[in-house]
């Protein structure tokens, strides 16, 4: 928001105290904790530490993944534990980014109720279809589980303020989420974003930036914007956490499925994190 301090960019010798601050110690694992283990370029396999707030690889400027110690988790956490706990994405705490409790940023998204769509299936001529319906998350939509897991680990590596480039929902979410956060938003629209959205940032106390043009002219303001004030540019596929905040949306799935995979996911692609996340969660599972 205007009016809201800047702060300067983490210097190398910050993230270094950031990352002891954050790095759980050995006996911490009993309870719900992170086994986020680095950052990893999905261009070129380079590895970068957790503890930077870094948005594409600097090697290749692409998308970053973030890696779990899979094999240690596998060793320590039976997938039982996730269903004995408080229903919301965060149950899934060791395959979430997030290592401190009190930076986890959350309206309880995330456990979506798993509807059997019979008629509908047998219509299609399916013998077993379900429905995920993600419109039960807060702020109405899945973009819920993206934002509250990057503005949760943004708010850990110290952020302060973000912008958001959006076609409606994710601006939406981003809002509500920074305000919970308690820090200040920055949105930026094209002008036919839905209304429902706009005054969704508006009631959150973001910053609602109308643009001329489409998505990608949004995109490019909040980008400029972000590198000008200081601010974390929230971009889809652009920071490495949007994506795990969805992947939860696979972990639940196969969980309410008794730990079964679906042959099967049809999904509404839009900028992608959704799908790419689903798949980065089907996998840690298989791993
Ligand atoms: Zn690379």
């Amino acid at each position: 928001m205007s009016g809201r301090p800047n702060v300067p960019k983490n210097t190398p010798k910050e993230y270094d105290i950031l990352a002891a601050q954050t790095t759980p110690d050995q006996e911490g694992h009993s309870d719900m904790t992170s086994y986020l283990d680095h950052l990893e370029c999905t261009q070129c396999g380079k590895d970068y530490p957790h503890a930077e707030l870094i948005k594409v690889s600097p090697c290749c400027g692409k998308v970053l993944f973030a890696r779990y110690d899979l094999s240690r988790l596998r060793s320590e956490v039976s997938r039982d534990v996730f269903a004995e706990r408080p229903e919301n994405m965060w149950r899934f705490a060791e395959l979430l980014p997030v290592f401190k409790d009190e930076n986890i940023v959350t309206l309880g998204e995330g456990a979506t109720p798993l509807l059997e769509a019979n008629a509908l299936g047998k219509n299609l001529g399916m013998n077993s279809l379900f429905i995920k319906e993600e419109g039960l998350n807060p702020t109405g939509t899945f973009k819920a589980r993206g934002l509250s897991a990057a503005i949760s680990k943004a708010k850990e590596l110290g952020v302060t303020g973000f912008t958001v480039p959006s076609a409606g929902n994710a601006a939406g979410a981003a809002a509500v989420y920074g305000a919970r956060a308690g820090l200040g938003v920055k949105a930026y629209m094209p002008q036919d974003a839905p209304d429902a959205n706009k005054k969704e940032c508006l009631l959150a106390d973001t910053e609602l930036n109308l643009v001329d043009g489409h998505i990608g002219d949004a995109g490019r303001q909040a980008v400029a914007v972000a590198d000008e004030e200081n601010l974390f540019d929230l971009s889809t596929l652009k920071e490495p956490y949007r994506a795990e905040g969805k992947k939860t949306m696979a972990l639940e799935i196969a969980m309410q499925l008794g730990w079964t995979m679906p042959d099967v996911i049809v999904y509404p692609t839009g900028g992608g994190t959704g799908i790419i996340g689903m798949h980065k969660g089907f996998k840690e599972l298989l791993e």
